[in-house]
């Protein structure tokens, strides 16, 4: 039992590694694996699509003689699921990607061909200039020339559609009467802000006029603006000479005033501010 975890074996001294028969497998030789189409492709035999993600039981071998810097390159065969025709695909380390081999062709391609093509055409124009100087030359003036083409063509495009355009009499006239419509909306809320503004002063002036009044009530009797202030106060004075304006009284307050004035402390209050200034008087 204590032999198995033995780690040395015993050699004898006539031991030859070489001796030892090898395996000798080919080189090309095919293993079995599972894999999934690495792209869209369809059947050339039976026109049978084969998506990209489809399961296969694959046979995969190395391709000899080619490599990719050093990278050994694979091949895979598959059979159509419909018709059992064998296709065929490479790995391609330098697009790190799959080339198609034989069998089926690949789908949906278009947009990388095209770039593919380009990438070619610029390569071979560059390489082309490279060698000849006169081709440079050429070949700016072809392209500033294609560059005056293009924008002409703009142009032409551009005055084509300014000629179709249509006029639109009823929306041009709907655009006009919002406009004035706006206009008028605006002009409206203008007075109205011009009337509370002026109000407003009008008030604040009277408040002023009220608590000034006590101590110069003749600079702000000829003030047009506060009416009912100054004809009180003239009151106050009329009442007390009762000489001159006694004929100039103003309807209803006047009347009022001169019964108040008799207990002389509390006269009349047309309104709230008018009693401090009698008040003030009295004091
Ligand atoms: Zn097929």
């Amino acid at each position: 039992m204590s032999e198995r975890k033995v780690l040395n074996k015993y050699y004898p001294p006539d031991f030859d590694p070489a001796k030892i028969p090898k395996l000798r497998l080919p080189k090309d030789r095919q293993y079995v694996v599972r894999l999934m189409a690495p792209f869209n492709m369809r059947c050339r035999t039976c026109g049978e699509y084969i998506y990209k993600g489809k399961k296969f039981n694959a046979r995969k071998e190395t391709v000899q003689n080619e490599a990719y810097l050093g990278l050994p390159i694979f091949r895979f065969y598959i059979r159509c699921p419909r018709c059992l025709a064998e296709i065929t695909f490479k790995t391609d380390p330098q697009n790190t990607d799959y080339a198609m081999e034989h069998g089926a062709t690949r789908n949906f391609q278009a947009q990388k061909l095209l770039e593919e093509e380009e990438k070619r055409m610029q390569k071979e124009r560059e390489e082309e200039e490279l060698n000849n100087p006169m081709k440079v030359l050429e070949n700016r003036t072809k392209d500033s020339k294609l560059e005056m083409d293009v924008l002409e063509n703009l142009q032409e495009l551009k005055e084509l559609n300014q000629r179709q355009a249509n006029v639109d009499f009823e929306a041009m006239l709907k655009q006009h009467k919002e406009v004035e419509e706006e206009q008028r909306r605006k002009e409206q809320e203008e007075d109205e802000q011009e009337m509370k503004a002026m109000l407003e002063q009008a008030q604040n002036r009277r408040l002023l006029m009220d608590s000034d009044s006590d101590e110069e009530p003749a600079k702000h009797c000829p003030n047009p603006t506060t009416r009912t202030k100054p004809r009180a106060i003239l009151k106050t004075k009329q009442n007390k000479n009762k000489t001159k304006k006694t004929p100039k009284k103003p309807p209803k307050k006047p009347t009022k005033k001169p019964q108040k004035t008799k207990p002389k402390q509390k006269k009349k209050p047309p309104t709230k501010k008018t009693p401090k200034t009698k008040k003030k008087r009295t004091l």
